[in-house]
């Protein structure tokens, strides 16, 4: 008897993502604040192992910034970022966590506050926004990366410029249709309750910088 492998139907899977795995929209928040932390603790361990690398806790925080007027909300962290590979794997395969592996390869030292586990957080994004953009420099690389996407008709990466090792991600609030109003992700009070609500523990600082109106 043959086993076959299932095929991932990604562009299902995405939908249902989108539409119906989580009961609230506001969780998207939680999970690129997850993320974040994740990529700043991965410079931690690895500074753990590696003498040349020092970990200036400092210089680690995460930033939201959210602007009504372009309907923009720029989340920023200072973390190990992402190679066009780990792009490419990571955040475009549903169900991938480079985070999980990272753990498996990190055993040895205690990984257990790495938060990612079932590379789907990610893309609970799409919930509130149309457009996805993700701009990221890794760690020990010159070279940065854009990866963009609409949601399920794929994405696009290209090598663009950035100063700083990180990643910052903007997402393009949706308009607001006539039963869905999405503005609250674009106001700062309701953001900071949101990150009280769900990332009280995260252990680096998050800091909320307005726009000017
Ligand atoms: P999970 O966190 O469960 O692994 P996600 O869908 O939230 O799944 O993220 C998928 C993967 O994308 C992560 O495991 C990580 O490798 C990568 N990733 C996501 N966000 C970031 C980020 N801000 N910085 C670096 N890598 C990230
Ligand atoms: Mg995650």
């Amino acid at each position: 008897m043959e086993t076959k492998q299932f095929k991932a139907e990604s562009k299902r899977l995405l939908e249902m993502m989108i539409h119906s795995i989580y009961t609230h929209k506001e969780i998207f928040l939680r999970e690129l604040i997850s993320n974040a932390s994740d990529a700043m603790d991965k410079i931690y361990y690895k500074a753990l192992t590696d003498e040349t690398i020092t970990f200036d806790k400092d210089a680690y925080k995460i930033t939201i910034q959210p602007n009504p007027k372009t309907r923009q909300l720029i989340l920023r962290d200072t973390g190990i970022g992402m190679t066009k590979e780990e792009l490419e794997e990571n955040l475009g395969t549903i169900a991938k966590s480079g985070s999980l592996a990272f753990k498996a390869e990190n055993e040895s030292q205690d990984g257990h506050d790495i938060i990612g586990q079932f590379g789907v957080g990610f893309y609970s994004a799409f919930m509130v926004a149309d457009t996805v953009t993700v701009v990221t420099k890794p760690f020990g690389s010159d070279v940065a990366y854009k990866w963009e996407s609409h949601g399920v008709d794929g994405h696009t990466i290209e090598e663009v410029e950035k100063e700083t090792v990180g990643t910052d991600i903007t997402l393009h609030i949706k308009a607001n249709e006539d039963e869905e109003n999405y503005d609250e992700y674009l106001e700062p009070h309701r953001l900071r309750s949101i990150v009280k609500k769900y990332s009280d523990f995260i252990r680096y600082p998050i800091e909320m910088e307005e726009t000017e109106q």
